[in-house]
């Protein structure tokens, strides 16, 4: 936090237990002085505009009556309808999706998107529940959100624990609310239903997009790059797989059960099959299992946390191995770790711009399902790297120019856009 910080605003009851939280907001409070914002815009971008909180009674499979605990936090209306995924992991809490709801209007607003960030998650282990009982469960969270959500109010999009199929029985339960068939209230859908293709591997080649050019600063061609990845899910697997298809050498991979390492470069398309098999990642025969907690140290050239929130820490952020951290994973970098780094000379790609390639391809289904009409996946693409690499340079002007981090740079360009947008809008009444 800068020592100028003019005004600290209040943590709203609730949220003041939050890690997240409270990373969120002192990472707003970071740019206050690089844009010389005053405190009344502070103000109004330091709090959620409205959050719900919902129990959510689902009976299960044996007969039992569980009840959950699910939120959806819209952090900002001023610049479209609220757009954000959907979390089911056993940690979501109000704290984490208002500070996940708060970094999607930075991305939106680096991205130049016409969307405003919002959140939502429910606090289950989607292992632990059946097909049934995770449709039920949807439906249901569904039901419970419908009064805030729709296209032009809120669209979800699949985030950890949650995937096409959700977004599927998210749409269904809607469209039979209103009557019609609606599939522009969610993205990231099967496309079979109106969604987006390229969308499922948007977030992953956006990171690769990234990292590549993040490489040609540094002088560094990919044949001489090796990657560790931490998350084989939807935006990790897909980053292992789009850079060893542009010749970099994935050398270890960890997900939620367990870390595998192979210095010669682990074989992507094996290990997919494998693990889409059923079958546990570090017991994949072509590599070595490694404790879990060394992942993050592993040697590399570039490090993807594509997993948790707050996994680089002040205690691990000097012990990392690498030259390049692209962040995957929302939050993954706490504001201690990030010093730690900024000193060390390790570049950080921020989660706001370097895992934007999603909330991107969002937006190209949003519009495609407005308009009724379908683009080809090269059009996709082609898109997307084009608004990714923009975004990338115009971060990496700003970040050059005013002698900032990846992560203030890009912060500071998507607060901007929000207070433009804000500031020409007016305050009501
Ligand atoms: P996912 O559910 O598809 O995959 C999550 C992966 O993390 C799995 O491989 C899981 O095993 C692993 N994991 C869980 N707990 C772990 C632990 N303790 N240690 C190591 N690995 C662990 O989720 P996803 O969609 O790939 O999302 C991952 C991250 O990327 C999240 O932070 C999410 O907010 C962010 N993100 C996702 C998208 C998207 O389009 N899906 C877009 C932007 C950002």
């Amino acid at each position: 936090m800068p020592p100028s910080a003019p005004f600290h605003p209040e943590v709203p009851p609730m949220l003041e237990q939050s890690a997240s939280f409270c990373m969120a907001r002192s990472q707003l409070e970071s740019v206050v002085e690089v844009l010389n914002l005053d405190v009344g815009t502070l103000k109004r971008l330091a709090y959620p505009k409205r959050s719900m909180m919902v129990s959510v009674p689902v009976r299960m499979d044996d007969g039992r009556i569980e009840v959950f605990f699910g939120y959806r936090v819209q952090h900002s209306l001023t610049s479209g309808p609220s757009k954000g995924g959907l979390r089911y992991h056993p940690s979501v809490d109000l704290g984490e999706v208002t500070a996940l709801a708060m970094w999607m209007s930075w991305k939106c607003g680096i991205m130049n998107l016409p969307f405003s960030g919002g959140k939502g998650g429910i606090a289950v282990d989607p292992a632990k529940l059946s097909r049934n009982e995770l449709e039920r469960l949807t439906r249901r969270f569904t039901e419970e959100v419908l009064n805030i959500i729709g296209p032009r109010q809120d669209v979800m999009a699949p985030d950890m624990g949650t995937d096409e199929q959700t977004m599927a029985w998210i749409m269904d339960t809607y469209s039979m609310k209103i009557g019609y068939c609606c599939p522009e209230v969610v993205t990231g859908k099967p496309v079979e239903i109106g969604g987006c293709l390229g969308r499922r591997e948007a977030t992953g080649r956006g990171v690769t997009y990234c990292i590549l050019e993040a490489l040609k600063d540094l002088g560094i061609a990919p044949g001489q790059t090796t990657a560790v990845v931490q998350g084989f899910g939807n935006v990790g697997s897909i980053t292992c797989h789009e850079l060893s298809l542009r010749g970099i050498r994935i050398v270890a991979i960890g997900d939620r059960y367990g870390a595998l390492r192979n210095p010669k470069g682990i074989d992507i398309p094996a290990l997919t099959a494998w693990v889409a098999a059923g079958k546990l990642l570090h017991e994949f025969p072509e590599g070595d299992s490694m404790a879990p907690e060394k992942l993050l140290e592993e040697p590399c050239t570039v490090l993807v946390p594509a997993a948790l929130d707050r996994v680089i820490t002040r205690e691990n952020a000097s012990k990392l191995n690498c030259t390049l951290v692209a962040e995957g994973a929302n939050g993954p970098t706490t504001p201690d770790a990030d010093h730690i780094l900024k000193d060390r000379g390790i570049l950080v790609i921020p989660d706001v711009l370097c895992n934007a390639g999603g909330v991107t391809v969002s937006y190209f289904e949003w519009v495609q399902d407005i308009q009724q009409l379908m683009w080809s996946e090269e059009q996709v693409n082609g898109k997307l790297q084009d608004l990714m690499l923009n975004a990338y340079r115009r971060v990496r002007t700003l970040a050059t120019t005013k002698n900032l981090t990846m992560r203030t740079a890009a912060l500071a360009l998507g607060v901007q856009k929000v207070v433009a947008e804000m500031n020409r809008r007016g305050l009501f009444p």
